[in-house]
This record gives structure tokens, sequence and C-alpha cells, in this order.
């Protein structure tokens, strides 16, 4: 069976290496020459919306799938017309629009921050006042890693964050935004699931992530003392989704911890960073899942696995995933780490912000796994917060 996915970074690139076990071949389609996936299966080098590079993309595949959410709708449409497509074009639809995507999560009963939508200066002036201060305001589209953002603090800082989101050169003043009163969260979380062809579903255990400067640092699997209730609401949210779209693949929501309850801050309708975990900490990874689930294979377990020194034992252990972000350590200084796993995306030079690999590691409890991860800090790319019981982080 043959794959195609439309984007070549490092997301489709795992979802590759996860596939071949399996006997499965890929191709991408991706408008960078350095693309990632290109390394590991066939690439067609060309932009999403080349009518002919998408005819050749399709042909031959059994299936698409997308590793990224900005794929052009009329570009879904066209494969979607000639090969299976998933998840459904209906999901990509509303995970590129912040603005639809809260109002979705709205009629299906999950929490959010309040929001409003604002499309110029003078309505971004009714929206904050609407939702309140603080306020975060986002484009509606477009955004990414924090990117887009302004966290209004004060009504002084109104043209500033104007500017800051792009508003003086939107065309005729017009810019889609949507405003979010912002949450003071305990953490931030997510949970990743998939369902396949035949909608059966499985769930990972919800996830705990700390971001620096808008980009993930460190997940922490499963999240430390995450009741079961709100695993429980966290799947139910999930599922929700699911239902609602006829969904097929893997979903992450990102959550927020906020006052005992679960708000949902976004959903990705694809495999996702705060997954990369699940590579070595569980039984199947989150890109086995996603592969399985579009091809109609059977769906793994998400279970846990046990550290090193928990193997035979049964208990689960607890694993950490530490991105290296704009550069990256010696290789054989985190190679000779017992248990620790490197992962680097093939990705030439260094770049401020850029996700070039990351690092897991699984202890059998919390207080081990920090001392380990101790190793780590400091070195190029791993720069993350160590992570204790209920730390909070801080925003940007
Ligand atoms: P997003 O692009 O929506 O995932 O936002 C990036 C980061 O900004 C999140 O991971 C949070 O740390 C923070 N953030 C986003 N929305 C809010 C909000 N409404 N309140 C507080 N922090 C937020």
């Amino acid at each position: 069976m043959k794959v195609g996915i439309l984007g070549g970074g490092q997301l489709g690139r795992m979802m590759a290496l996860a596939g071949y076990p399996l006997g499965l071949r890929f191709r991408f389609l991706d408008p960078s020459p350095d693309a990632p996936g290109g390394q590991v299966g066939e690439h067609i080098c060309a932009s999403y919306d080349d009518a002919e590079a998408l005819k050749k993309f399709a042909d031959g595949i059994d299936v698409a799938t997308y590793e990224f959410e900005n794929v052009p709708a009329a570009s879904a449409a066209a494969i979607r017309a000639r090969v299976p497509l998933y998840p459904p074009p209906e999901a990509l639809a509303t995970a590129q629009d912040r603005l639809i995507q809260k109002n979705w999560f709205k009629t299906l009963d999950i929490a959010t921050a309040p929001f409003a939508d604002a499309d110029n200066r003078r309505d971004l002036e009714r929206a904050v006042a609407d939702v309140g201060l603080p306020a975060v305001i986002k484009t509606r589209r477009f955004g990414y890693d924090g990117k887009g953002q302004f966290v209004l603090r004060s009504w002084h800082e109104l043209d500033a964050a104007w500017k800051a989101v792009g508003g003086l050169s939107a065309p005729d003043g017009k810019l889609p935004l949507i405003v979010e009163g912002f949450v003071s969260f305990q953490r931030e979380l997510s949970i990743i699931a998939a369902r396949g062809r035949d909608g059966s579903t499985v769930f990972y255990p919800v996830v705990e992530n700390h971001h620096r400067g808008g980009i993930l640092r460190l997940t922490i699997a499963p999240a430390p003392d995450i009741s079961s209730a709100l695993q429980a609401e966290a799947e139910r949210m999930a599922s929700r989704v699911f239902d609602a779209l006829h969904y097929v693949g893997v979903l992450t929501i990102e959550l927020f911890q906020h006052e005992g309850k679960l708000l949902a801050n976004e959903m990705a309708t694809r495999v996702h960073n705060s997954g990369h975990w699940s590579i070595e900490g569980a039984v199947t990874s989150q890109f086995e899942n996603h592969v399985r689930a579009v091809c109609g294979l059977p769906l793994g377990s998400c279970s846990p696995l046990p550290s090193r020194e928990g193997v035979g034992g049964g208990v689960s252990g607890v694993t950490a995933m530490v991105n290296l972000i704009g550069d990256t350590p010696d290789a054989a200084q985190v190679l000779a780490q017992n248990g620790m796993h490197l992962h680097l995306y093939g990705k030439s030079g260094k770049a401020p912000g850029r996700k070039l690999g990351h690092i897991t590691l699984t202890e059998p409890d919390l207080p081990a796994l920090n001392e380990r991860l101790k190793v780590l800090a400091g070195l190029p790319g791993a720069e993350f917060p160590l992570p204790t019981a209920n730390t909070k982080t801080p925003r940007h």
C-alpha cells in the first residue's frame, strides 16, 4: 500500500518511519527541496496548489493524509476526488480557522476561554470590551507556535497589539481576528486520540506541556497527577469531535487546566509535537496509529511503557520529550546517557525557533526523571524548565 502525505516536514517523516515496518510506502508533496520527508520517501517538490503536481501526487497512491493544517481547501478537494483523504477535509476546514473552531467547540459543548471575533481596528476595541482584560488577540488563520498573537494587558496597548498582529499592513484595514479572555491556567495539557476507519477509537494519556516563547519545549507523559475525571473529560472532548466529523486519523486537542476543569485551546487534525513521546514511551506511537487509521488497519494500544528498570514489573513509566530548538547537541553526549533516545529531523542549518529534533527518556517516576533531565539542561537546543508536580509555566 502506498500512502501520500501532504507536507514533508518532520511529522511526515516520522509517519513514514513508523509505516515502513508495516510494509507501507510513502510519497510526499512539499514545496521545499530540503523537506525532511524527501530523505525517507518519494518527494514531489511543488506547491500545494499546483494542479499538475496534485495529479501526479494522487496517481498511484492508495490513500492520502497530511501533516500540517494549512493545506488549501481546493487542493484537499482535488485529492479527495481521486483517492480517500483522511482526516476528512471538513476537519481541515475547522482546524484552519480559530474562530470557526471555537464556535464549533461551543456547539459540541466543549468548554473554551470566552472569545469574540473582530475584523478591523474598531471591532477590536469592541471585542476586547466583550471579553475583558487581560485578553489574547490572535489571527484567525495561519498562526502557529505563538505567532500572530498579542497578550493585551491594558487599553493603552491596543495600537501596539493591532500592529503586532499585522493590522497595519492588512488590505483595506481588515484582518480576521479572534480575541480570547486570558486564562491564568494551572498548566497546559493535551490529549491525542485516534479513530480508525471502522469507528474504533483509542486515547493516549493526557500529557503536560511546557512552552517558552510560544514554542513547546517539554512534554511529560502521562501528565503528573492527572485525575481519572480529567482524563475522562479530555476523552469525551475528543470523542465529540470524532463523531461530529466522522473523523479518521490522529487528532490532538490542546487544553488548559484551569480551576480544576479543562478548557480546549485549539485542535490539530494531525499528529502533534506533544505526542512524540509515544515513539519510545507507548505501546504504539501516534505516528503508527495515524498510519494504521488512514490505512484501515486495527489501532494499537496507547498505554505508556514501563521504564528500563520497570521492564517485566508491569509498572508504567513517565516519559519526558525535550524539543531541540534552533540548535542540536552533540549526538554522542546524548546517546551516552543510558535510555536516552535522540531524534534528528535531517534539517540542514541552525535557525532560531526551528524544531530540529527531540530527545525522549522514560523513568519510573517524576523525581527520577527530573534527576536525569538535569544532564540535558543547557545543551545546545535543549532549553526547558525542569518539571515538578503541578508546575505553572510562565507565558513568554
Ligand atoms: P496557540 O497558538 O493558541 O496554541 O497559543 C500559543 C500559546 O499561547 C499557548 O500554548 C498558551 O501558552 C498561550 N495562550 C493561548 N491562548 C491563551 C489564552 N486564551 N489564555 C492564556 N494563554 C493563552
